[in-house]
């Protein structure tokens, strides 16, 4: 009699939790790719009111085809955000046409509102091919670079100091998360990390303030 045995494998997305067997990912991240595929479809509306009604500071830009039209504001990174949306999706969608066996009818259009709904239903076959790991990752990557693009506003908190690794003006918070958005590297850190960097700053800032007075009662005594 044989023993059979059962191979452990790890999940493809996250590379850490054992593999919900006979999925190629584990629980966590079977839920999140499919959260994920109905949050995408937001991001690409979201993506496209964004443009519709830009904010001043991101008003990088406009097209207009006759001089007398008013003219569309036009970002091009939030615009290359959508196109590429659009675009993985659609491939992820050729791929189970092509490898998935009975054959899939393919969506009847390549738009994320058609596309993302069908790679939905498509999930019990892609979670069991070995591939669900990288779509998993390229999905969750496009959720990112949306946050980070077009942060919502009302949620995320601007914050003062500059990103400690980019430099830019571009740090958020959000329920004790800071992140580097809007244009900016996507460094995140504790909230209590971003007080200690205040706290640094702070001290930093008075050290020169108190040298500068010392100096300057130096100059006044050697005035005298
Ligand atoms: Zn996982
Ligand atoms: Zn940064």
């Amino acid at each position: 009699m044989s023993a059979r045995t059962v191979e452990i494998r790890t999940c493809g997305a996250c590379r850490q939790r054992p593999a919900w067997i006979p999925r190629e990912l584990c629980a966590p991240c079977c839920l999140l790719l499919r959260s994920d595929l109905r949050d995408v479809v937001e991001d690409y509306r979201w993506l496209g009111d964004c443009m519709a009604n830009l904010a001043p500071s991101w008003r990088t830009s406009s097209i207009r085809a006759h001089r007398t039209e008013a003219p569309i504001p036009f970002d091009p990174i939030l615009s290359a955000q959508r196109e590429d949306i659009a675009r993985v999706l659609a491939s992820w969608a050729a791929n189970v046409v092509e490898k998935a066996r009975p054959r899939r009818w393919p969506p009847h259009d390549v738009l994320p509102e058609v596309t993302a709904p069908w790679l939905s239903c498509q999930l019990g076959w892609i979670l069991r091919h070995e591939s669900a790991g990288d779509m998993a990752d390229e999905i969750r990557t496009l959720r990112i670079d949306t946050e980070r693009a077009a942060p919502r506003e009302l949620d995320w908190l601007n914050l003062p100091l500059p990103c400690p690794r980019c430099g830019r003006l571009a740090l958020s918070e959000r329920a004790g998360t800071v992140r580097c958005l809007r244009g900016g590297c996507g460094h995140a850190m504790t909230l209590s990390g971003y007080r200690d960097l205040e706290n640094a700053i702070a001290a930093e800032l008075a050290a020169k303030t108190k040298t500068a007075a010392s100096r300057a009662d130096n100059d006044r005594a050697t005035a005298a």
